[in-house]
């Protein structure tokens, strides 16, 4: 049998799984990283994840500490300016504009988009390159916790002796089920339908939120392509309706996703294919168990509403990060018991707070009866025409309230 000793095991190699990996790894931290799926680092692959991702600033903040985001920047659209458009439907037009601009609470900009297959190309490559980052093809089985340190089974038949074990193994988590930590899961009914477009308007830095009925219609800026603007879009909708988008033959389609996106971008053109992706709220009972930490989905899920899903996982990463270097400088033990509980209280409350904003905000997206719309729409008014609820908002939608 295979035996590899390490300080830190993270479990899952998704986007925050490899960003903690280089994120730990940067600050000299032994950490391997294990994950059964082939990593599909290329547009065209089966499987590639043809989602993009907004990264807030201090999400920035963290990819640069950790040696990714020179990489990244490149091929990343800055996002200046959100607005958010209340359709009143077909011949009643749009009804409210509301306008968050990013230079209102001090900063160049929000963010910046890229899309997910090229994001783990990136990061892959700087793992190679990293000292003390490993990666290994092979899934969690089975682990067990002892005094001074845990010791895992992987699906290859590895055995790996770590301090401390970082789950960042999806929703699904296989280690959250060995510490047996049950995890409420909320259903909407709802699905996004995913894709890329081009589009005959330039989206300048412009990240666009269209609401109607059946949840948020949602254009981020992407890098131009061969000169042509492109845009991300999530385009949420009852379940049926997104299964009946995401198969429709094209030129149906992009009828009901011009009507759909109001003109904003003028013409808009499909880019990619479509993929669908459940949207459901989750969030562990607990965050920490003997030796062992929860992060990202494997500890909390929402539906993707103001880039809130990876930024706040790299929030766990980026305390997570904080808390070992401390540990390590105080010459204390990375995987006692104090410590993950400290993490695990703090990104609990956080997280928690914000998968009930989002909850809130998807349920007032989605409702389609007149009074619900009315009370929406009245709503985005208030919070846009009062200047501190405005950069309230947006300073918590950064993760910097
Ligand atoms: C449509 C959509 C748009 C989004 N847009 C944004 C956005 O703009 N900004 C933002 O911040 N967030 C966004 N999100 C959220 C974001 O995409 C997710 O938070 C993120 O992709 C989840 O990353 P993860 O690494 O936690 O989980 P996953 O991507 O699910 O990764 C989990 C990994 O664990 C592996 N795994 C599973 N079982 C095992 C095992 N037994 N052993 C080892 N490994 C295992 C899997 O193979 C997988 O690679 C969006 C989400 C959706 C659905």
């Amino acid at each position: 049998m295979r035996r590899i000793e390490t300080e830190i095991l993270v479990v899952g190699g998704g986007l925050a799984g490899l960003a903690a990996t280089a994120a730990l790894a940067a600050e000299g931290f032994a950490t391997l990283c294990v994950d059964p799926a082939p990593v599909a680092a290329d547009e065209h692959a089966a499987g590639a994840d043809l989602r993009s991702t907004a990264f807030l600033m201090p999400s920035v903040a963290l990819l640069e500490r950790a040696g990714l985001w020179a990489a990244l920047e490149p091929h990343a659209a800055p996002l200046r300016l959100m607005r958010i458009l209340e359709d009143g439907g077909p011949g009643a037009g749009i009804r409210t504009r509301a306008e968050f601009d990013a230079a209102e609470i001090g900063e160049p900009l929000f963010g910046w988009n890229l899309p997910n297959w090229l994001i783990r190309r990136e990061m892959l490559a700087r793992l190679s390159a990293l000292p003390g980052a490993m990666l290994r093809q092979a899934g969690f089985v089975a682990m067990v916790p002892r005094l001074r340190d845990i010791v895992v089974r992987l699906s290859d038949g590895t055995q790996v002796r770590a301090r401390l074990v970082v789950a960042a193994d999806g929703r699904d988590s296989a280690v959250r089920r060995a510490l047996g930590i049950p995890a409420p899961r909320i259903g909407y009914g709802q699905k996004a339908v995913v894709f890329a477009v081009s589009c005959t308007l330039p989206h300048q830095g412009v990240s666009t939120e269209i609401h109607r009925a059946g949840g948020p219609f949602t254009l981020v800026p992407l890098p131009d392509r061969d000169g042509v603007p492109h845009a991300a879009v999530v385009w949420m909708e009852d379940g049926p309706r997104a299964a009946e988008l995401a198969t429709m033959p094209v030129q149906a389609f992009e009828t009901e996703l011009n009507a759909r996106a109001c003109g904003v971008l003028g013409r808009l053109g499909l880019a990619t294919p479509r993929a669908l992706w459940p949207i459901i709220s989750q969030i562990a009972a607990r965050f920490d168990g003997p030796r062992s930490l929860l992060v990202a989905e494997a500890a909390h899920v929402m539906p993707p509403i103001g880039a809130q899903g990876l930024n706040t996982s790299l929030r766990d990463v980026a305390l997570l990060r904080d808390l070992l270097v401390e540990a390590r400088a105080a010459g204390a033990d990375i995987g006692a018991p104090e410590l993950l509980a400290r993490h695990a209280r703090r990104r609990r409350a956080e997280a928690a707070l914000r998968i009930a904003g989002i909850d809130l905000l998807n349920r007032a997206s989605q409702a389609g009866a007149r009074p619900l719309r009315e009370m929406r729409r009245l709503g985005l008014e208030m919070l846009h025409r009062t200047g501190p609820l405005r950069r309230l908002a947006m300073r918590a939608g950064m993760g910097r309230g």
